[in-house]
C-alpha cells in the first residue's frame, strides 16, 4: 500500500465516512481522520477492505500523511465546527495545498473562508455536495467552487468519484470561484423545497378533490414518472405514498405527524433572494409552507374557523383531474425552477462569478436530490441560447406552459373552492400572470408611495424623475 494519500477527509460522519469510501473504491488512497477517533476504527474495521485507507488519530500524522500538493476534504458539522477544523488544520498546511468543505456552509462563509486562506497561500474550495448519505457513497452531485488553479488538481478526482448522468458525462464542474460551489447548493436547496411542496399539493389534490387512496395516488406518481415529470423525488414520493405501517397497518404517510422540519438552507435562499431582489415566491411558499406547518398553536385556533371541507368528486371524473393536476404540477415546476435559475444569474452578477447556467442544470441531472428528466432541457435550453433572460421564455418550456396553463388555472379554482391550499401551485401561476401582465398595479403602489413619502415617479410618456405636490395638509 501507498504510504502517501491521494487525498484526505477528515469528519467521518455518515457523509464523511462514504466519501472516504468512495474515494478509495475509485482507486485512490484516502487519509482518513476523525476528532473522535473511534469513528476512524470504525471505518477501518467495517469498510477497510474496500481501498486503501491512511488512518490517523492526530491532525498532524494526518498532514503529514498527505502527498503534496495536500487535498483536504472537510466534512464536518457545518458552521463554527468547520471555522475549528479550519483553524486546527490550516498552521499545519503549506502554500499551494487545498481544503475542501464538503459540508453545507453558507456561501458568504466560504467567501470569507476563502480570502483568509488564500491570504496564506492555502486553496480553499467550498463544495456543495448533493445526494445524502447513499449519493456520497456511489455517486453524488458536486457543486465546487473556489480557484480555477485548485480545481485543475482537484477536478479530475472529483469527476471519478461524481454521479453520471445518462450521457455518462460526471455531475460536477467549476462551478465558479470562491462561494459559487456553495450559493449553487444553497439555490439546489431551495428548488429541492419547491419541488416538494409542489409534489405534496398534487398529492393533497389527489386525496381529499380526487378521492384517490394513498396507494392509488403511488399508482397514479408511478405513471407520472415514467413521463416528463420523471424525477428521483417523484420516484420518492410513490415510494412513501405505497408503504404501510407495519405496526398499524396504515398507509404511512396517515401515521407520520404533518411538522415538515427544515435544517435551513431553504431559509438561507429565501433570504439570499430578498437581499439580491430576486423573486424566488415558489421556494418561500415552500419554506413558509412547513414553518406553517410546524404551528401547532396557530393551527389548532384556526382549525374551526369558516370555510370549506373538500368533498371527493364522483369517481368517473377523477380521471380527467388528475391529469389537470399533472398539468399544474409540471408548469409550476417551469416556475420553480425558472426562479431558481434567475437567483443563479444573479448572484453570479452581484458576487463576480461566471457561472455556466447550462453546465449547473447538467450535473444535477445525477446524484442530487433533484435529479430528473426534466433538467436535461434545462440543460438544452442554455445550450441553444446562453443569453436566455429567464427558462419559461425558453421555447420549448414556454410552449409547455402555454398547453398547461388552462388546467393549472382550473387545477387553482378548484383548489380554492374545496379550501385545500396550494401556495405552491397559486403563487406560480401568480408569478406567471405578473411576468406575461401588461400592466401591473404597481402603479398604484408608486403613486401611494409618492403621495404619502415623496418618493418620486416615471411616466409612461415621458422620461425623467417627478414628485406631485399632493393636496391637503400633509
Ligand atoms: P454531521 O452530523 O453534520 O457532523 C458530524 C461530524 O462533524 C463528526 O465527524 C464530528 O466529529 C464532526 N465535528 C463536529 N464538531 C466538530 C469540531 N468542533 N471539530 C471537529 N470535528 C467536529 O455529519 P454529516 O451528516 O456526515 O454531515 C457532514 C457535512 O455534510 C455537514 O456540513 C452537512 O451539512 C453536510 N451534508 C450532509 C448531508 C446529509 O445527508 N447528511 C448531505 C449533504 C451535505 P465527532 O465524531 O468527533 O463528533
Amino acid at each position: 500500500m501507498s504510504t502517501s494519500a491521494d487525498i484526505g477527509v477528515t469528519g467521518l460522519a455518515v457523509m464523511g465516512r462514504n466519501l472516504a469510501r468512495n474515494f478509495a473504491r475509485s482507486g485512490y488512497t484516502v487519509a482518513v481522520h476523525n476528532r473522535t477517533p473511534a469513528k476512524t476504527r470504525a471505518l477501518i474495521e467495517e469498510f477497510g477492505d474496500e481501498g486503501a485507507f491512511l488512518p490517523a488519530e492526530s491532525p498532524a500524522d494526518f498532514v503529514a500523511s498527505l502527498e503534496r500538493p495536500r487535498r483536504l476534504v472537510v466534512m464536518v458539522k457545518a458552521g463554527e465546527p468547520t471555522d475549528a477544523v479550519i483553524a486546527e488544520f490550516a498552521p499545519l498546511l503549506e502554500e499551494g495545498d487545498v481544503i475542501i468543505d464538503g459540508g453545507n456552509a453558507h456561501f458568504a462563509d466560504t467567501r470569507r473562508r476563502e480570502r483568509e486562506l488564500r491570504d496564506r497561500g492555502i486553496h480553499f474550495v467550498g463544495a456543495g455536495i448533493s445526494g445524502g448519505e447513499e449519493g456520497a457513497l456511489h455517486g453524488p452531485s458536486i457543486m465546487p467552487g473556489g480557484s480555477a488553479e485548485s480545481y485543475a488538481s482537484l477536478g479530475p478526482m472529483l469527476e471519478s468519484v461524481a454521479a453520471k448522468a445518462d450521457d455518462g458525462a460526471p455531475c460536477t464542474t467549476h462551478v465558479g470561484t470562491d462561494g459559487a460551489g456553495h450559493f449553487v447548493k444553497m439555490v439546489h436547496n431551495g428548488i429541492e423545497y419547491a419541488d416538494m411542496q409542489l409534489i405534496g399539493e398534487a398529492y393533497h389534490l389527489l386525496r381529499d378533490v380526487a378521492g384517490y387512496s394513498p396507494a392509488q395516488i403511488a399508482e397514479v406518481f408511478r405513471t407520472w414518472n415514467s413521463g416528463r415529470l420523471d424525477s428521483y423525488l417523484m420516484e420518492v414520493s410513490a415510494e412513501v405514498l405505497s408503504h404501510t405501517d407495519a405496526e398499524t397497518g396504515a398507509p404511512f404517510v396517515d401515521v407520520v405527524a404533518d411538522r415538515a422540519e427544515q435544517k435551513g438552507t431553504g431559509r438561507w435562499t429565501v433570504q439570499t433572494a430578498l437581499e439580491l431582489g430576486v423573486p424566488v415566491s415558489g421556494i418561500a411558499e415552500a419554506v413558509f409552507a412547513r414553518s406553517l406547518s410546524g404551528h401547532a398553536d396557530l393551527r389548532a385556533a384556526a382549525a374551526g374557523l369558516p370555510g370549506p371541507r373538500a368533498e371527493a368528486m364522483a369517481s368517473d371524473a377523477a380521471g380527467h383531474f388528475a391529469d389537470q393536476v399533472e398539468q399544474a404540477l409540471y408548469a409550476s415546476k417551469i416556475v420553480a425552477y425558472s426562479q431558481g435559475w434567475n437567483m443563479i444569474q444573479a448572484g453570479a452578477q452581484e458576487y463576480g462569478w461566471d457561472i455556466d447556467l447550462g453546465a449547473v442544470a447538467a450535473i444535477w441531472r445525477g446524484g442530487c436530490i433533484i435529479r430528473a428528466v426534466f433538467l436535461d432541457h434545462i440543460r438544452s435550453a442554455y445550450a441553444s441560447d446562453p443569453d436566455l433572460a429567464t427558462l419559461i421564455a425558453d421555447e420549448r418550456f414556454s410552449a409547455e406552459i402555454g398547453r398547461a396553463q388552462g388546467d393549472w388555472r382550473a387545477v387553482v379554482a378548484t383548489a380554492t373552492r374545496h379550501g385545500i391550499p396550494t401556495p405552491g401551485f397559486s403563487a406560480a401561476l401568480a408569478y406567471y400572470d405578473a411576468l406575461r401582465a401588461g400592466r401591473l398595479p404597481a402603479a398604484l403602489t408608486q403613486a401611494q408611495r409618492d403621495f404619502f413619502g415623496a418618493h418620486t415617479y416615471r411616466r409612461t410618456d415621458r422620461d425623467g424623475v417627478f414628485h406631485t405636490l399632493w393636496g391637503g395638509d400633509r
